[in-house]
């Protein structure tokens, strides 16, 4: 039978065998800094200062270096910074060019090409912005910018307008006037700090500005959405827990890609968290060669659940400029999402999404269940392709009803 043909002789599907080897827990390791103290490699600091930032120090560490690469890092500087920390750098594969941790990290020459339908702000985000960094594009909610830096920078970046600064935006945050801004606007009642990397403050500046949210009545919830814990995972400290778990109800939505990038630093790190009580989503971006395909996104979504990581939101990614080399297609994103549903754990099943460009928000895009909906019936199928039909509420269709009827007629669709 075709079944037995993909297995090999353990009996071991070589998907499964894939899926098994990508959500192994493996630490980042010490690579290239094997000289450097404990003290200063888990310092978060020490990470920071020890960035890779320069084509000379990434042709020294990374010898296989492409022509491609070279030349977009050497254009780097006019557009979206180089920056790496030490830890996450070690999860680049050198040998492999196609290693899905560099295609979102080292910048490439297809960066500089822009199609007329690809942007530099295209989530409008400027246009929906009433004080600066503060963008509020929902009738209850606001996302609040509190820095231009992040720890490493992705090259997808949708605010690479004003992220890092290469590209001279010249982002000043004026949290008097953000926050004067909330506390006049009683209907918002969420608050989501991002940026750049709110992780990135020191904990006295974090805690200013949480405590200045807090403060205001009508502010029910707060949340950080942060790469951090993955680029950094040092920085999540038992200082910095114990101050944000003053600040309740706060939610922090992480960034992960990958299954590597989960690694033994990064569970550690999202479990103190955890135990904080702070509850955990993650949000991945589609990445063409990175993580569109059902196996690597399966894993993905199966790891960030024993990270104890809700998988959140899957988004299509922008049209942001000199992006197309990194964009998948939403036929791809549909395929990933059947591939989920009902094939893993409801748990671990995010909402996949496209930011409507030029500033809609975000609109769900779902693979189509319901075949028919007329008044008093719907036909639907299931993961597996099977067709039922559900009576609605009320139904006056005079037909008569048998239950048999809805697993009779198996289809793969
Ligand atoms: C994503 C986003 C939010 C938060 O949206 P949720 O669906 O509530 O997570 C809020 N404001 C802006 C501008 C956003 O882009
Ligand atoms: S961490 Fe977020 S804000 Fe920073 S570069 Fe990556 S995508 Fe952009």
């Amino acid at each position: 039978m075709q079944i037995e043909s993909s297995l090999d002789a353990t009996g071991v599907s070589p998907e499964s065998a894939k899926m098994q080897s990508l959500k192994q827990f493996r630490s980042a390791g010490r690579g290239f800094w094997s000289h450097v103290s404990d003290a200063d490699w888990n310092d978060w600091k020490w990470q920071l200062k020890n960035r890779i930032t320069t084509l000379a120090q990434l042709e020294k560490l990374m010898p296989t270096l492409t022509p491609e690469e070279h030349a977009g890092t050497m254009l780097a500087n006019n557009k979206l910074s180089l920056a790496i920390t030490p830890y996450f750098f070690n999860l680049i594969d050198p040998a492999d060019e196609n290693c899905p941790i560099r295609w979102q990290m080292i910048p490439r020459v297809e960066e500089t090409h822009t199609a007329p339908w690809e942007l530099s702000d295209p989530c409008g985000e400027d246009s929906h912005s009433p004080v600066p960094g503060l963008v509020h594009r929902y009738p209850d909610r606001v996302l609040f910018l509190v820095t231009d830096r992040c720890a490493s920078y992705c090259r997808y970046c949708t605010r690479s307008r004003l992220v890092s600064n290469a590209s001279g935006y010249d982002f000043h945050p004026e949290f008097d006037r953000q926050i004067d801004y909330i506390r006049q606007n009683p209907q918002i009642r969420d608050v989501l700090l991002s940026g750049g990397d709110p992780l990135l403050l020191s904990d006295d500046k974090l805690e200013f500005l949480l405590s200045k949210l807090r403060a205001i009545p009508h502010l029910e919830f707060l949340r950080i959405g942060t790469r951090i814990p993955i680029f950094l995972p040092q920085r999540i400290t038992p200082e910095l827990c114990a101050m944000l778990k003053k600040y309740h109800p706060l939610f922090i939505s992480v960034h992960s890609n990958h299954p590597r990038e989960l690694t033994t630093e990064v569970r550690d790190a999202l479990g103190r968290l955890a135990d904080a009580g702070i509850p955990l989503g993650n949000q991945s971006v589609l990445l063409r060669n990175v993580n569109d395909d059902v196996i690597t996104m399966r894993a993905q979504v199966q790891k960030l659940l024993m990270c104890r990581v809700k998988p959140y939101y899957i988004y299509q990614c922008d049209l942001i400029n000199g992006s197309a080399h990194l964009r998948s297609t939403v036929r791809k994103g549909l395929e990933i999402m059947q591939g989920l549903r009902g094939h893993t754990t409801g748990y671990g099943v995010p909402q996949y999404v496209i930011d409507a460009p030029g500033g809609g928000g975000k609109v769900p895009i779902n693979p189509e269940y319901v075949l028919s909906h007329s008044r008093d019936r719907l036909v639907i199928r299931n993961f597996e392709g099977k067709i039922f039909e559900y009576v609605e509420a009320g139904a006056r269709d005079s037909r008569q009803y048998k239950a048999s009827e809805n697993f009779a007629t198996p289809e793969t669709f």
